[in-house]
């Protein structure tokens, strides 16, 4: 769903000067790191699984992101919790009944996975807004399953610690996310999927986002942004994106009326318009940070957690051991 005040609860975090050389660099006294371009494939061989509650959700907050990943490197999935029947809100996306928001959507989610090279999506069908009254169980289980089946290394989802967030399916899908990530790394959780060929794979970092986020990462999605304009202009069912630019110059031709942003053809019109206004909160972010376009995530890294061993056990082993007399 939109969250048109999505991009307001940002702190501007004083603006960069200067960002040459090193690829990966701290942006602010406040430590947000600014995740730069990388050059080449050094994602190559990970896997990232990126989940959404509804079509529109990935499309939105990270799909810049998403797609800098893949072309580093990662093979990426894509998973969709609920199945759209609830449409949006006025105004937004296409007008239609439950079945054909449904129908809509799940063609929508097909075409956002091919524009961002996803290898395959996961339509998990959970009804739209319905989420609260799912078993939290059987929807960590599922997510096990997945993240043990494509060997997730790395997440992007909604945070599950975020404020102001009023959708049970994001809070919801979020807080399985997080149980699932840790769960699929252990041992006897599930062990008929062992049986089953699977084998335990702990997801090792997380990107999540948030309509109030706590930002610890941004990352620059400039070079991507031709890519999320598509991606959000396949979102035709329910986005804030789709064909409202097209539907915009038609309106305004019947009053005998243009506007030179809206070009002369449905598709620049539609691309034209969400590269002004759907893409205006990445803009305003990127602004901030010194970039031209950026996403903003509460990053954890590996090993935060802390539901692991110390690591400061095997150094202090690795310091202080001596031969046995
Ligand atoms: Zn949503």
């Amino acid at each position: 769903m939109l969250r048109r005040n999505l991009l307001s609860g940002f702190v501007a975090a004083g603006t960069l000067s200067g960002l040459p050389g090193p690829e990966q660099q701290p942006v602010t006294a406040g430590g947000v790191f600014l995740e730069r371009p990388l050059a080449g494939q050094p994602h190559q061989g990970k896997v990232l699984l990126a989940l959404q509650a509804h079509s529109d959700d990935i499309a939105l907050e990270a799909s810049g992101t998403v797609a800098k990943l893949i072309e580093e490197g990662y093979t990426g999935y894509l998973v969709r919790a609920t199945n759209d029947d609830m449409g949006d809100s006025p105004g937004l996306g296409t007008v239609g009944t439950i079945g054909e928001n449904v129908l809509g959507n799940e063609r929508d989610t097909a075409r956002i996975a091919e524009i961002l090279g996803c290898r395959r999506r996961f339509d998990l069908n959970y009804s739209n807004h319905r989420m609260a009254d799912v078993s939290l169980n059987e929807l960590i289980c599922r997510l096990i399953l997945i993240i043990r089946l494509v060997k997730a290394d790395t997440v992007v989802c909604w945070d599950p610690w975020a404020h102001d967030e009023e959708n049970p399916d994001h809070y919801t899908l979020a807080k399985a996310v997080e149980a699932a990530c840790w769960m699929a790394g252990r041992a006897h959780d599930y062990p008929e999927q062992f049986a089953a060929g699977l084998e335990p794979k702990e997801v090792q970092d997380k990107y999540y986002f948030a309509r109030r986020p706590e930002i610890t990462r941004v990352v620059d999605i400039s070079k991507q942004i031709e890519k999320k304009v598509e991606v959000n202009r396949a979102n035709v069912a329910e986005g804030p994106g789709g064909h409202l630019g097209s539907r915009l110059r038609a309106e305004l031709a019947k009053r005998n009326q243009r506007l030179p942003l809206l070009g002369d053809d449905d598709a620049t019109a539609d691309r034209n318009y969400i590269r002004e206004f759907v893409m205006a909160g990445s803009r305003e972010l990127g602004r901030q940070y010194g970039v031209e376009y950026a996403e903003a995530f509460h990053y954890i890294a590996p090993g935060a957690a802390g539901a692991d061993r110390d690591p400061r056990v095997d150094a202090y082993v690795r310091e202080h051991a001596v031969p046995l007399k």
